[in-house]
């Protein structure tokens, strides 16, 4: 019954020795929970095949973007195709222009879009944008919201709540800090009070519409509405960082499922159907701005690749024409959330669990996780044992208290009761 990880834990020792932490990636060394990381040999539908010979549940869909399960046959099946036909040519192809006229007819308020190869890329052009837009240099962003990695989103909170950020990695000047300002989520006053004490100097707002990298966290109403509300008065910019959200929630993403409607908004994730792909768009008058056209730069060598391409087109057009699939996710995750529930409840542990569609996270805490720091309440030794406690019987979960699972359609009612069934086992003894 007890799934072991031996050659997982050989392949890691190697990979030490020539890549910083084993990873190409830092939240893959399970640094958050302890141990070694699962490395994956393939993968198909709902389930990982690791080194070691398993066959594991999968509910982080590589963070988001195998929507439709792992090897889906129509994605696989056009990148074949495509890298049949050579894999980038640094000029245009038809390709771009199906793949572009099709995301904008999907989701609401945007004319144009903007290929790029991921997330951070997408919105790092955003804010670029904005500010190009605008003539203006500072952004406010929330705490605990997740933009990539580029400069002015690796900044955290300083002294006190409504002040400039300070950088939160070595490396990011206090230049870049001093331009970014730092909201509590949900905490809409502070953002009126950022507006008001920066008067005609805020280029723009970037949010994740649902936040998804402090767990799973839900815009209480009024929150998005008001922030649109603010920009409007003070000629500020709306970003929705919707590469988590965008083609998951539903073909409009958050701006469909909020009724709230953004200026640009960037795409990573599901729209690369697992290749990497970013993109950002907005309505005509700003994307007017954006090289060649206007005078704010952004360039990609390989922008617009081919394989990426036709991997996005695939998913994207699978999605257009299947929009049950967003039901269908919601209706399996509700069952999650249930079963999973019931299990911490019977056992009288405390926890929150938030959910939004297909978006899902466990907060072992017994106060509402609605925002940063309530977030960082959750008993991480609680949520170690619970993610190592799936992991030996086959269950992969995000590994870090942090994150948000995803789910993806190709996982069954049966693969959810396992899980269910797996928790209540590893709860029984606590
Ligand atoms: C994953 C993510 C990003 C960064 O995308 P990358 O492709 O990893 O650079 C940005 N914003 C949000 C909301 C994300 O979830």
């Amino acid at each position: 019954m007890s799934f072991t990880y031996q050659r997982s834990s050989a392949l890691f020792n190697e990979a030490k020795q020539y890549i910083p932490g084993g990873v190409n990636s830092p939240v893959r060394a399970f640094n958050a929970v302890g141990g070694d990381p699962v490395y994956v040999k393939s993968a198909k539908g709902a389930y990982l095949h690791t080194e070691d010979g398993h066959q594991i549940i999968d509910f982080i869909a590589s963070w988001g973007p195998m929507i439709l399960g792992h090897a889906f046959e129509p994605v696989t099946q056009a990148v074949v195709a495509a890298a049949k036909n050579g894999t980038s040519y640094g000029m245009p192809t038809e390709l771009e222009t199906k793949i572009a006229a099709l995301a904008v007819s999907m989701a609401p308020n945007i004319d144009q879009i903007r290929m790029v190869n991921s997330g951070t890329e997408a919105c790092m052009s955003a804010v670029r944008l904005a500010r190009g837009f605008t003539g203006r240099d500072k952004i406010i962003k929330f705490a605990g919201c997740y933009h990539g990695h580029s400069d002015s989103f690796l900044i955290q909170a300083g002294s006190g709540a409504v002040t400039f950020g300070s950088p939160n990695s070595p490396g990011v000047t206090q230049g870049t800090a001093r331009d970014t300002l730092l909201a509590d989520y949900n905490n809409l006053g502070q953002v009126q009070e950022i507006f008001e004490q920066n008067k005609d100097q805020i280029a723009c707002v970037i949010i994740e519409p649902i936040a998804g990298n402090m767990g799973c966290i839900v815009p209480q109403k009024g929150f998005l509405e008001g922030i649109r509300e603010l920009c409007d008065q003070h000629g500020a910019l709306f970003i929705f960082d919707e590469v988590m959200t965008g083609f998951r929630l539903a073909a409009g993403g958050a701006q469909e499922t909020t009724g709230v409607s953004a200026d640009i908004v960037t795409y990573g994730k599901v729209i690369g159907g697992g290749l990497p792909v970013g993109a950002f768009a907005a309505r005509q008058e700003i994307m007017n701005h954006l090289a060649p056209l206007g005078p704010v730069y952004q360039a990609g060598t390989l922008s617009g690749n081919p394989l990426a391409m036709s991997a996005g087109l695939a998913m994207l057009d699978h999605l257009n024409k299947h929009p049950e699939v967003f039901e269908s996710l919601k209706a399996k995750t509700e069952h999650l959330h249930k079963g999973l529930a019931d299990v911490l409840s019977e056992k009288g542990i405390d926890h929150q669990i938030n959910r939004y569609g297909s978006m899902i996270s466990v907060h072992f805490t017994d106060t509402p996780v609605t925002d940063f720091a309530s977030a960082a309440k959750g008993n991480n030794q609680w949520f170690k044992k619970f993610f190592h406690g799936l992991l030996e019987r086959g269950i992969y979960l995000p590994p870090s208290a942090f994150e948000s699972y995803f789910l993806n359609d190709a996982l069954t009612y049966a693969d959810l009761d396992k899980t269910i069934q797996a928790s209540r086992e590893v709860v029984r003894t606590w």
